[in-house]
């Protein structure tokens, strides 16, 4: 007998719909430079990258945010480079001057390698402030733009990125196990091929799928999640990259208001240094954060613990992707609300939701 079931007896993802789906990453990244598809999590993407571009000797300037930007300064340490860290305080986005402080105190700097938007914290790095001065420096720079690709604009070739790696599972609301590297001339240039064929090695996949003319993937193609980046894709592409970035904005501004409403200060005062995808609010003192973000999940608030030593434990509102919506927005300012106030705290949900609201009327 056999059964029908929606997800086995996939027809293949056809050859010569790859290149086009890498040209229409291309478009959505404002890029030139080659992208090149990663059959895994976009984790394994940016160990690919690191591992590809480390040799000994290579300077590097590694500015650590989250536990992300730490694990590629690993990956080029590991590689032989020489790592010099910039770390942001507890919670924040790195300062512009911290970076600067760094470039201009080493003599030689091939590569500076940073995370854009991070949803771990909720906070948003200066790219465009960085980038120039990396620039400047003549040295490449490497992007972690996983969460923000969708939620924040993002202007590959204007800002001058030369390795920008991208996920689909975070604000494109896609696939988690298919990811995207663009890589500029420059990049390439840079490579050194790994002593055996490698999963990690980006020389082995250029010369294995765009030196052969991008027609079927080396390996074994994951059908199943290029159906689905395409069809994400079909979804970003009919709504318009911007709208989806405004989106992200406007699900960031209203949960802001809303929290504002229930009594709480947002973490990142400044909502240009926050991101669009979670915002962070500090735990009410004498509350507990995972018993606050059990109380709020039972509520139908959809809230993560906060990472990093801050000085108060931080919990995030998560609004990443198909939830950057109103209702999601709404279900998480009064799950909070609703949990605060099983503690006793006063917390006017009903002021909240209306501040949400307003927060999408259009004028
Ligand atoms: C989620 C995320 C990653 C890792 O992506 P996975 O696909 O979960 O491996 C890397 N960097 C940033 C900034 C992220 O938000």
């Amino acid at each position: 007998m056999t059964t029908y079931h929606p997800l086995l007896d996939l027809p293949p993802f056809p050859a010569d719909r790859y290149s086009l789906l890498a040209d229409r990453l291309k478009t959505l990244l404002a890029t030139r430079n080659d992208v090149v598809f990663v059959q895994a999590e976009a984790i394994l993407a940016l160990e690919a990258a690191a591992t590809s571009l480390g040799r000994p000797g290579l300077v590097v300037v590694s500015i650590v945010t989250s536990p992300y930007g730490g694990y590629f300064g690993d990956w080029l340490r590991r590689a032989g480079g020489e790592v010099h860290t910039v770390q942001a305080e507890p919670g924040r986005p790195i300062a512009v001057r911290a970076v600067d402080a760094a470039l201009s105190t080493l003599p030689r700097v091939d590569l500076v390698a940073m995370v854009h938007a991070e949803t771990s914290s909720g906070i948003l790095n200066p790219l465009p402030e960085i980038a120039a001065l990396v620039r400047s420096r003549g040295a490449l720079l490497v992007v972690d733009a996983v969460a923000s690709v969708g939620g924040h604009a993002l202007d590959v070739d204007a800002l001058g990125i030369d390795v920008c790696a991208i996920g689909a599972q975070k604000a494109l609301a896609g696939p988690t196990a298919l990811s995207a590297l663009s890589i500029s001339p420059r990049a390439w240039a840079a490579m050194r091929p790994q002593p055996a064929p490698s999963s990690l090695s980006l020389l082995d996949l250029k010369a294995n799928w765009l030196d052969r003319g991008r027609g079927v993937l080396p390996g074994m193609p994951a059908a199943i999640e290029f159906w689905a980046l395409e069809a994400a894709l079909d979804r970003v592409e009919a709504e318009g990259l911007v709208n989806v970035v405004a989106r992200h904005a406007r699900a960031a501004e209203a949960t802001r208001s809303g929290v504002r409403a229930l009594g709480i200060e947002p973490w990142e005062t400044d909502p240009s240094r926050a991101s669009a995808l979670a915002t962070a609010v500090a735990v009410p003192a004498a509350v507990e954060a995972n018993d606050l973000i059990a109380r709020a999940r039972g509520f139908g608030a959809v809230v993560n613990p906060g990472f990093g030593k801050t000085a108060t434990p931080l919990i995030r509102l998560d609004h990443t992707g198909q939830r950057a919506r109103r209702a999601d927005v709404l279900a998480n300012i009064m799950g909070l609300g609703a949990a605060l106030r099983s503690y006793g705290i006063e917390a006017d949900i009903s002021v909240a939701s209306d501040v949400v609201s307003e927060a999408y009327v259009t004028r």
